[in-house]
């Protein structure tokens, strides 16, 4: 059903009143048996309603928690595999827990997924002991763990880990030279926490993991050398809203000259020209303190969605070495990639997917589409009295922040908490020096759990808390004493996002179980969304909230096209490692074994090389003639076909080389993870915007 009827009908939805009555009923037979009887009835019973009423009945016991009628629709809606939207401060943590206690029973194995390590900790912790109670084994992941640990947490019955850990873990798991080295079981169930988070926001972001070595950094250096002296304008052209720069005619000239290379379109140059792209790249539309900072000789990168520092994640190779040299820290060894795998594809892998968030509605098409996951609405236990002012709208981006610090100043006099969300960590840091006479906390969401404490007090008298989208996410703020008579907590955001549910998740933070409060957003026709988007919409008869609409529809047109792309190199990484395991679990000696693992894992870390030289590469994407993606899935097509004819007679060889060597192929050079920041595509994702711009520009 259209989650907007379902809201309105709730009682049409799968998980409507009639269920919950009867495990209300449940709840009431059973209430006054032991915990042992309750454990019996739970793994015996194949009721879904009688499993959520003895899980609700043991975590009365144990929590002292009464689970709302809301809770138990929750957890019906999880239980049926759909996206369950639960206000914040409504209690998804309990409300899962009937939900991943029928999936671990059903599927002898849930993982639940949420967005940091803190939370996982908390969360396995918090509900840990109702798990057990009721016979099932809880284990959890963090990112400093060592094999043998991890293999022990994911044993369990239930898991919980942030969906990046598992992810790495089971790129790791695809190069393991040894059966008893993969620290993973087979995928059952997900429970994914945050839903939208992950699943929307972090879903395209690939995981990478690479080892070995090879040295780019002369012709980094070389080229930073070149571009930092190009001029805007004269030497490339920006295009702000897509994020691209191009060289100008003059700037080739220049580059030509500088470097003495002649032609710099030539094929021998091509590396050059890939290098001082990354340059002129990192230098025209990389900001530092805004896409990422200097730490300790690193480079740190910024994620935009979250306005948070994320270290474990690099821009493609050379674009990263680039940011490096244009700082001038030391150039990290970038590695070759042996393999990677986005979240969107490795949730996929998973039989059974479920998930809750505060915000799921306005994506709902999306989790259709590209999850196949319906998005179910559920009702707050108390009515949502939160005020949400329309938004105040100024010319310059000078006005705006003048009419944002009026406000705080304004509500801070009247006692009342503000929370002041922002879109950047440069852009927090600055509010917070403008506010120098009002005693404030600044959270960047570099420290989850630090900030989850001081989030937690954003709701006291007085308190005034400037953060970034996703700095404490997962954490509730209650109000302080005599907060409520005052009307609560006072929400202001700075900017409106690309995606409207990123704000309908700040002003989410004020309201919660019933509360007052209310919430404002003070924007500008200079903001980073109208400076994007403004040149393709007339920005006068836009404001930021509808340019966000229309935003919204074409991300998601971009990510459905690109799908597209990538769903083919992922068919064929499965093929292959159908075949890696069978060898891997298989009776193939010892020493011919390891040999033959190693020939797949290179084999394939070079065709992966090779199609991402092939998605980058101009040649097929192009406006006119060949359709450009029927061209790209017929040559990747025939490269994996060569690269799985090749094999056998590269592990011929190799075996003997082996032989003749006393090679050693049981050991293996480091490894390492990250995330990229920017996905492969960029460049083309640019284009096909700039498409559907035009389009939508001739539309109206
Ligand atoms: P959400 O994830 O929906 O934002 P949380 O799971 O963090 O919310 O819970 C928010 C708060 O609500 C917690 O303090 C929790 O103890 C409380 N809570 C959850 N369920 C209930 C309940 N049935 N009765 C009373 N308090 C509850
Ligand atoms: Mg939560």
């Amino acid at each position: 059903m259209h989650p907007f009827l379902r809201s309105l009908f709730p009682s049409f939805g799968r998980s409507g009143q009639r269920p919950v009555h009867d495990i209300n009923r449940l709840r009431a037979s059973h209430a006054a048996l032991a915990d042992d009887e309750l454990r019996a009835i739970c793994h015996n019973t194949t009721s879904l309603e009688e499993t959520i009423a003895v899980t609700a009945i043991v975590a009365k016991r144990v929590l002292g928690l009464d689970m709302f009628d809301v809770q138990l629709q929750g957890a019906l809606a999880l239980a049926n595999g759909s996206i369950a939207e639960m206000q914040t401060g409504e209690g998804k943590t309990l409300t899962a827990v009937p939900a991943i206690v029928w999936y671990a029973k059903k599927f002898a194995g849930a993982h639940v997924m949420t967005v940091n390590d803190y939370l996982a900790r908390r969360d396995a912790r918090w509900m840990g002991e109702i798990y057990r109670r009721l016979g099932f084994s809880v284990g959890c992941i963090q990112q400093n763990m060592s094999a043998p640990e991890r293999q022990a947490a994911y044993a369990c019955d239930i898991t919980f880990a942030t969906a990046n850990e598992i992810g790495f873990d089971y790129l790791r798991d695809q190069l393991a030279l040894r059966p008893e080295d993969q620290v993973h079981r087979p995928f059952a169930a997900a429970i994914v926490d945050e839903a939208d988070s992950i699943l929307i926001d972090e879903a395209r972001i690939p995981l990478i993991i690479a080892g070995g070595e090879f040295e780019e950094e002369d012709l980094a250096t070389r080229a930073d050398r070149v571009a930092r002296r190009l001029q805007s304008g004269v030497h490339y052209q920006i295009e702000q809203h897509f994020r691209n720069v191009t060289l100008t005619d003059e700037g080739i000239a220049a580059v030509e000259t500088r470097l003495g290379c002649g032609n710099l379109f030539a094929a021998e140059n091509l590396s050059l020209l890939t290098a001082i792209q990354d340059a002129v790249h990192a230098h025209a539309l990389l900001r530092r303190d805004v896409d990422y900072i200097v730490r300790d000789g690193v480079i740190e990168s910024v994620d935009e969605f979250k306005g948070r520092i994320a270290p474990d994640r690099r821009w493609p190779a050379g674009l990263h070495t680039a940011i490096e040299a244009k700082e001038s820290v030391a150039l990290k060894t970038q590695g070759r990639i042996l393999g990677s795998i986005t979240l969107q594809n490795l949730i996929a892998l998973y039989p059974q997917v479920c998930g809750m968030t505060g915000t799921a509605a306005t994506q709902a098409d999306e989790f259709l589409k590209i999850y196949d996951l319906d998005v179910e609405v559920i009702p707050p236990n108390r009515p949502v009295i939160r005020v949400d002012y329309p938004d105040s709208v100024f010319r310059t981006r000078r006005e705006k922040e003048q009419a944002i610090l009026d406000e705080i100043r304004s509500v801070h006099l009247t006692g009342r908490p503000v929370l002041i969300g922002t879109a950047s960590v440069g852009e927090s840091e600055r509010l917070s020096a403008l506010l120098a006479d009002v005693p404030h906390q600044v959270l960047n969401a570099k420290h989850e759990e630090h900030e989850a404490t001081l989030i937690a007090h954003a709701g006291e008298p007085g308190a005034v808390t400037i953060s970034t989208n996703m700095a404490g996410r997962g954490t509730d703020i209650k109000l302080g004493e005599g907060v409520a008579g005052l009307g609560g907590l006072h929400i202001v955001g700075t900017n409106r996002h690309e995606a409207r549910r990123i704000d309908f998740q700040l002003r989410g933070r004020a309201g919660r179980q019933g509360d007052p409060g209310s919430s404002r957003f003070i924007v500008s026709l200079e903001d980073d969304i109208m400076v994007k988007y403004g040149e393709d919409i007339d920005r006068l008869q836009h404001t930021p909230e509808s340019v966000q609409r229309i935003v919204e529809g074409k991300n998601l047109e971009i990510r459905l096209f690109l799908q597209k792309y990538e769903g083919a190199l992922e068919g064929q990484r499965q093929i292959l490692h159908r075949d890696r395991q069978k060898l891997l679990t298989g009776d193939t000696p010892d020493f011919d074994r390891m040999v033959t693992l190693r020939a797949i894992d290179d084999l394939w870390s070079d065709h992966l090389a090779a199609v991402t030289e092939l998605r980058a590469g101009s040649q097929w994407v192009s406006w006119t003639g060949r359709d450009p993606l029927f061209a790209f899935l017929t040559r990747m097509d025939h490269m994996f076909r060569d690269m799985m004819d090749a094999l056998p007679a590269e592990t011929e060889d190799r075996l003997k080389a082996a032989r003749e060597s006393g090679f050693d192929p049981s050991q293996r050079g480091a490894t390492w993870t990250y995330l990229t920041t920017d996905n492969p595509f960029g460049k083309l994702s640019s284009r096909i915007l700039k498409g559907i711009m035009a389009k939508f520009k001739q539309r109206n």
